[in-house]
């Protein structure tokens, strides 16, 4: 059940009085072998999830199944209990295998016949598109042949045309398993026919990032504030290495009342993680720190050992960062920490490899031999061998500098060598987001 808001004026409050509507429940099916035996993974879902999502429509289930006739009428049957919208990809190959159109054909009804605008376009792709050589194949004809109880959907990139059914107030959508089609076939057919065929409630949401706290910690400073949270407002935590994507999401049929909620709930919740707030955007660590040294018109170098370039990737993954990040110099070895960063063979024979006196002075090397404003450095051990009583798996050192100033951290990680690895070049950016906005307000 989903929740319209209307805005009520009392005194100078602009209070919000909640008032049911009916919401629109969405459930997921798909169809193949492929998906069972895990040689496939499932990334139809998602898109069809975030898209149906971003109309307001709520996805209750996602059920796989085998390219099996019972298993396949089973899901229908049980997903038409509860569900208004129930789409479905899979098996519409021209292959024996693929049995969901026929299926459907039966489930609903109908019969198959051949669709003269669906074979021109099929007749189309092979001529024009594939450029096969030969006439049709019968199994290729076959694919023009659609249930006369369907509305098709037309698949521009391939061969199979999406289908939807209605019956009982329910609609039923078939597309392709290839995702590239149905992506296509749900963008400019499914999207828009629900659109217009469902009134859909306004969904809006708000995505801030914290780092340095974990969710279990973050959780229990929110106590209260999800405890005064409106129905129609949720909040999600979503962990990642180091940080933690907090959401609220506002579901109803009000827009300007929903937007009014969901923003003042956001400015207080980003009061409550003032601490830990990297970005009260969607958007990426790596994003902050390019608008942070594009503002000050610098730039930055990278000195990394055990994150192996991972930094330098990370940053260079983001259009437009050749205008602030200038490179990186991975530095495994003590021979190229020595023979490309300046470091003193003496540093890290008296210190070793992984130490604040190690990777201070490798954030200078970074700094002196790519000339840049800032430099970040890190070197540890990752693990699952090479830790020591004194320095065991999981220790890590990341300084940050500029010209004049080093900062170093030691870290004690816990994990497995690629997350360890992850969390490193996190922290490492964080430490460098901190370092710079300190350094602005002295
Ligand atoms: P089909 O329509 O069953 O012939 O599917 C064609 C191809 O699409 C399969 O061979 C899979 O590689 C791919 N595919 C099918 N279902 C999915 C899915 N749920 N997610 C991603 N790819 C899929
Ligand atoms: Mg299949």
């Amino acid at each position: 059940m989903g929740i319209s808001a209307v805005c009520l004026h009392t005194g100078n409050f602009a209070a919000i009085q909640l008032v049911p509507v009916k919401e629109i429940i969405a459930s997921i099916i798909t169809i193949g072998d492929e998906l069972l035996i895990g040689q496939t993974i499932d990334t139809n879902s998602a898109f069809i999830a975030q898209q149906l999502n971003s109309i307001g429509i709520r996805v209750a289930k996602r059920v796989a199944v085998g390219d099996q006739e019972t298993a396949i009428r089973e899901a229908l049957d049980n997903e038409s209990t509860y569900a208004d919208v129930i789409l479905l990809t899979g098996g519409l190959g021209p292959t024996a295998d693929d049995i969901t159109k026929p299926l459907l054909c039966d489930y609903f009804g109908g019969k198959l016949r051949r669709d003269p605008a669906t074979l021109k376009h099929i007749e189309w792709l092979f001529n024009e598109v594939y450029k096969r050589p030969g006439a049709l194949l019968p199994r290729n004809q076959k694919q023009a042949d659609i249930p006369d109880n369907c509305t098709i959907l037309h698949n521009p990139r391939g061969t199979a045309p999406g289908m939807l059914f209605q019956k009982e107030n329910r609609i039923y959508i078939s597309m392709p398993g290839v995702p590239q089609e149905m992506k296509e076939i749900m963008t400019d057919s499914v999207i828009p026919f629900l659109q217009q065929n469902l009134k859909t409630p306004f969904i809006f949401h708000r995505t801030l990032l914290t780092a340095g706290i974990g969710e279990s910690m973050l959780a229990e400073q929110l106590v209260n504030f999800e405890a005064t949270l409106q129905p129609e407002l949720k909040l999600a935590y979503l962990p990642q290495y180091g940080m933690v994507k907090l959401r609220i999401t506002a579901t109803g049929q009000d827009q300007l009342v929903l937007k009014q909620a969901i923003d003042s709930k956001f400015e207080e919740l980003k009061k409550l993680v003032a601490t830990h707030l990297v970005t009260d955007k969607d958007e990426k660590l790596e994003a902050v720190i390019g608008r942070l040294l594009s503002e000050k018109k610098a730039t930055l170098s990278t000195a990394e050992s055990c994150t192996g370039g991972l930094i330098a990737s990370m940053l260079t993954s983001l259009p437009g960062s050749s205008n602030y990040f200038k490179g990186s110099i991975v530095a495994y070895a003590n021979e190229a920490k020595e023979n490309l960063l300046m470091v003193d063979y003496s540093t890290i024979s008296t210190h070793g490899a992984v130490s604040e006196q190690t990777v201070q002075a490798m954030a200078t090397g970074a700094l002196k031999q790519l000339n840049t404003t800032y430099g970040i450095a890190v070197s540890g051990i990752m693990g699952p061998d090479g830790g020591t009583a004194l320095k065991p798996v999981g220790t890590v050192w990341i300084a940050v500098a500029n010209k004049s100033t080093t900062k170093v951290q030691c870290l004690k990680l816990g994990f497995d060598r690629q997350r360890n690895t992850h969390q490193t070049a996190i922290s490492a950016l964080n430490m460098l987001r901190q370092f710079i906005l300190t350094e602005s307000q002295d």
